[in-house]
């Protein structure tokens, strides 16, 4: 039996060019330094994947990953992390997702599951509580999302109790940004894992189980799940995202100018409660749903009833909100919603989906494409019925749609004619639905992002929200007022680097940021206490904390070896150098490097070159990496 509690303590690993599914115990050395999900493929990755590597070759290798509390009672326990190098960016690549498949995978006995090579026919995964067929899925390709999870369960049986992962058209048409969806419409949006999976003609992955999680400390464990759920309930923001969800921030991000608009000519747009949660809310919704032992319910159901954009299903967060909507000067949101609707269903990521358009609106709008390129689609900002269009094109590849499907950075590079300037990506992502400018640590951790433009990967938004109790809490000692400034680049270095830290174990343990993060209701304390009770790992908040620090300078040490330096934490043009023209941030750009300097600083990276220092690789116990850092540049101790 595995050493820990709270793990099913077998890894699933898949052939697909040999056609051969073989389960092997878990490295509990690997678990206790990296903890599971985000931090195990980072490990694993490290070792497998090179500059050489092609993302879309069969040499890329693909995890799928759950943490020690996925599927248990911790609130919002309920998430499983997707990565592999990116088809997107050429790097870091990972994306997460909430719904109920990865507690399943765990009750179906595995922690996560590792796919390499390349099936010669497309195939699923069927994992039925510890047994495991690869399965041809010819009938399936082809089919979207709901398509697919239809034919799907008919063909498994067990109605709703089987959990389904699947990749749609977007995946298997190599769309550089597509998704691994699972449970209809929970999305692994992000750095284009949906085209990894489909490179290696994986459809699907059905998995069932009825397997206990083990657990170390009962009784613990019961009264710590019972505290902690009276905590998050006692918190106001529960019953606010219960009731809007994310789409409320929309018109939040619109009052403090940080509303992407018009591919980020301004932060205000003046159609924002057009768009925003309150009206979908009055309009739209049908229910709020949950995904596994949420207690904050921010996902919901909404239906159009009547008209072109008619549908009925999961619900768009903010991101899409803002990428699809005010970035392209969208304020019909009917049409939002569909093209949210069509994303989910041949998955594709929203929020590079959004950022590629707006792009290409900005590039006709100044004349650079034409109606020659577009095939006659007239891209001006806010033609909503063209974004529509566009999400099949570039989901089928279809004429314009072709160039589209390879994101923004990789078009700009093709069509030429200064292009570029208008790319609105980091590291070749396209940014979400933030600005920089209006808040600054948010601008700072997109820059430092491992997997190009991310707002997750540290969600600094402690500042942006104005908790300062909880910032207080958070950075004890250290407090500085400063820090709860979101326009001030003061001590941001320092509130990125910690949210960093502290994000990257709550992925690696399980859990949904909405709640844990913001509001920041838990912190090292209470995942320590959950973790220590469920695992037995006896941990600990030093050696969490190091995990944490360790996991960031392993991701940056992949990248490192993909080249990736100070120069590409960068923001573009706009952002550094445009003034944001209205609104609270009125005056504003990105004090990047500022930021930048005490970041790397507080990192024990150099600050020329953004390498780690081989005594701070040492002392997180990466000394394997070293061998990985260049002769040029090297930081010398
Ligand atoms: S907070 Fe939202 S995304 Fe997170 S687990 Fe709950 S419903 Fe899912």
């Amino acid at each position: 039996m595995f050493k820990y509690c709270g793990y099913a303590g077998q890894v699933l690993e898949v052939d697909l060019t040999r056609l051969k599914a073989i389960p092997k115990p878990l490295d509990a050395v690997l678990v206790r330094g990296y903890l599971g999900g985000a931090g195990f493929c980072s490990r694993v990755l490290y070792d497998e994947i090179g500059p050489r590597t092609r993302p879309l070759g069969p040499e890329n290798v693909l995890i799928i990953a759950t943490g020690p509390l996925t599927g248990t009672l911790f609130p919002q326990a309920s998430r499983h992390v997707v990565a592999a190098k990116s088809p997107l960016t050429d790097i870091w690549g990972e994306a997460h997702a909430a719904g109920h498949w990865g507690a399943e995978l765990k009750f179906a006995g595995f922690d996560a599951i590792i796919v390499r090579g390349r099936s010669p026919k497309p195939v699923y995964l069927w994992i039925d509580d510890g047994r495991v067929e690869i399965r041809s899925a010819r009938g399936l390709w082809g089919k979207d999302v709901y398509e697919a999870d239809e034919m799907l369960r008919e063909e498994v049986g067990d109605g709703w109790c089987t959990k389904m992962l699947y990749i749609g058209q977007a995946g298997e048409n190599l769309v550089r940004f597509a998704a691994v969806m699972n449970d209809l419409d929970r999305a692994a949006a992000r750095t284009g894992m949906g085209a990894v999976m489909g490179s290696k003609r994986l459809k699907a992955i059905a998995v069932r189980g009825s397997k206990d999680i083990p657990i170390a400390d009962d009784r613990g464990y019961m009264e710590l799940m019972d505290e902690l759920r009276v905590k998050m309930l006692a918190d106001p923001f529960t019953q606010g995202r219960a009731d809007y969800g994310t789409p409320s921030l929309v018109e939040l991000m619109n009052e403090i100018g940080r509303l992407p608009t018009r591919n980020y000519e301004t932060g205000v747009f003046e159609h924002a409660e057009e768009i925003g949660g309150k009206l979908i809310r009055r309009k739209y919704l049908v229910k709020p749903r949950a995904d596994f032992a949420c207690l904050q319910r921010c996902g919901r159901y909404t239906c159009v009833p009547a008209g072109p954009y008619a549908y009925i299903g999961g619900s768009p967060e903010y991101e899409t909100l803002s990428c699809v909507g005010s970035k392209c000067g969208i304020s019909n949101v009917e049409s939002i919603l569909y093209a949210h609707h069509l994303c989910n269903r041949y998955g594709i990521d929203t929020c590079s989906l959004g950022g590629t358009i707006a792009w290409a609106m900005e590039c006709y709008e100044r004349g650079i494409l034409t109606d020659e390129e577009t095939g006659g689609i007239e891209l001006k900002f806010g033609n909503h019925e063209a974004m529509v269009k566009l999400v099949g094109m570039i989901a089928f590849r279809e004429g314009f749609g072709d160039l589209l499907a390879e994101g923004s950075y990789r078009a700009a590079q093709k069509i030429g004619r200064g292009s570029k300037k208008y790319v609105m990506a980091i590291k070749k992502q396209e940014i979400a639905g933030q600005d920089g400018r209006a808040q600054k640590s948010m601008g700072l951790g997109n820059a430092t992002a491992a997997r190009g433009a991310d707002h997750l990967y540290a969600f600094p938004v402690l500042d942006e929200v104005g908790f300062e109790k909880a910032i207080k809490e958070r950075f004890g000692a250290r407090y500085l007022p400063e820090i709860g400034e979101k326009l001030n680049p003061r001590y941001k270095g320092l509130m990125v680097k910690e949210c960093e830290d502290f994000a990257v174990v709550v992925e690696s343990v399980g859990v949904c940021k909405y709640g844990t993060m913001i509001p920041p209701t838990f912190y090292y304390r209470d995942v320590l206490r959950a973790l220590n009770a469920t695992t037995g790992m006896g941990l600990t908040e030093r050696e969490l904390r190091r995990t944490g620090e360790r996991i960031v300078n392993l991701n940056r040490m992949f990248n490192v070896r993909h080249g990736i330096r100070r120069r590409d934490d960068t923001l573009p043009e706009r952002l550094l150098k445009e003034p944001s023209p209205e609104g609270p941030p009125k005056g504003h750009v990105v004090e990047l490097d500022y930021m930048l300097d005490e970041y790397y600083r507080l990192r024990g990276w150099d600050p020329k070159t953004g390498l780690p220092a081989p005594k701070k690789l040492r002392a997180l116990g990466l000394d394997f990496t070293i061998k990985h850092l260049p002769k040029r540049g090297r930081p010398s101790r």
